[in-house]
């Protein structure tokens, strides 16, 4: 089997063809050019010859497939549809941030694995089921052909998109340090955010392994009854020893934990939402991302403008922590939080956005 580029960090590309007479700075090398170019690097005189021709023999650079993409005319969010070497669409989405005016950057939303276990009531992706893990260089390659599509640098990645990236977690953390080597793609791990539905297994190993990646976890329910209908996941990975999970995450790093919470209408937007929120986390200190559902499905509605700012000010009442409002864009592309589902949403989305192949 040859050794896929793009799937191993540059220790240990070189730890794999140290028997070829790769150095740690040829490592490097093979690394850059396989991310940056999709090419082995050039290597001069007869010794650089042998040793390419080794290479080649040797290693493969494995590529995405591009499926399809759309763009949303609404707020520029762009959703592309991947295929790798296994069956199965996955997406990531292109988000627009606009920092100061004319100095565009984007971050990359991208997915872990095709479809999910996970079942989270108002998310598409969770009604497809889970299908496979991505690899390590599936996911680097959704950054890579985001940044090589766009005319502004991608500076930051979201796990956000299918998949439950703490049970895929060593293709995630090989990947993670793939696109954070100045020989990968330089962003910063500050800059990579990985969002769990709560897998206390994965966040204490987290924790152990002292990642530098920001760590968002989704709660949207302090109430383990509600939790558990809305997150399956509640059933084995209860409330309470996910909290204590993150009061270590916060002894050990010294961050802030920022929790994820998708409102719905009539459902979890109440002032005694915000009170079990408030009392289940005393003492941890939270951020709070506000997020409106997207549920394809029309079962849960997004609250209405009354609903989000009564719960904002009970939550700045009662928590006294930051509390912010997440815009979740490229709705009207299906790109948004919650949306992504694969083959199966994407006859659905194409005739409602009017794409194609
Ligand atoms: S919200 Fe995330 S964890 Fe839940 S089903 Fe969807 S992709 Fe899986």
């Amino acid at each position: 089997m040859p050794i896929l580029l793009k799937n191993q960090t540059s220790t240990e590309l070189r730890a794999s063809l140290a028997h070829a007479g790769v150095t740690p700075q040829l490592a490097r090398r093979l690394l850059a050019a396989a991310v940056k170019r999709g090419e082995l690097p050039a290597l001069g005189g007869d010794l650089g010859a042998r040793l390419r021709d080794e290479l080649r023999a040797l290693t493969e650079i494995p590529h995405l497939t591009l499926d399809r993409k759309v763009v949303s005319p609404r707020d520029g969010f762009a959703r592309y549809g991947f295929r790798g070497r296994e069956p199965g669409l996955f997406e990531a989405v292109r988000i627009p941030l606009l920092h100061r005016p004319g100095d565009l950057k984007y971050v990359a939303c991208v997915s872990s694995q095709v479809g999910c276990a996970m079942g989270c009531a108002f998310c598409a992706t969770g009604r497809m089921g889970f299908h496979r893990n991505l690899a390590a260089w599936e996911i680097v390659d959704q950054v890579v052909k985001l940044q090589a599509d766009s005319p502004h640098p991608v500076r930051g990645v979201v796990f956000m998109g299918m998949g439950e990236p703490l049970l895929n977690y060593d293709a995630v953390m090989t990947a993670i340090q793939i696109l954070s080597e100045p020989c990968g793609m330089a962003i910063s791990a500050k800059a990579i955010t990985v969002s769990t539905v709560g897998i206390i297994p994965g966040i204490r190993r987290f924790t152990a392994e002292g990642r530098r990646a920001r760590l968002v976890v989704s709660l949207t329910s302090a109430d383990p009854v509600q939790r558990r209908e809305l997150l399956p996941v509640e059933q084995g990975h209860p409330t309470p020893d996910l909290i204590e999970a993150l009061r270590e995450y916060h002894a050990a790093s010294g961050q802030r934990v920022t929790l994820a919470w998708t409102m719905i209408s009539g459902v979890n937007v109440g002032e005694a939402d915000a009170q079990k929120l408030a009392d289940l986390t005393r003492g941890l200190p939270i951020k709070l991302d506000l997020i409106d559902v997207n549920d394809p499905s029309g079962q849960f509605r997004p609250p209405s403008a009354a609903e989000r700012d009564h719960f904002r000010d009970a939550l700045r009442a009662k928590l006294g922590m930051p509390v912010v409002r997440r815009y979740s864009g490229g709705q009207d592309i299906a790109g948004a939080c919650g949306m992504l589902a694969g083959d199966r949403g994407a006859c659905q989305r194409e005739q409602n956005t009017g794409a194609g192949r």
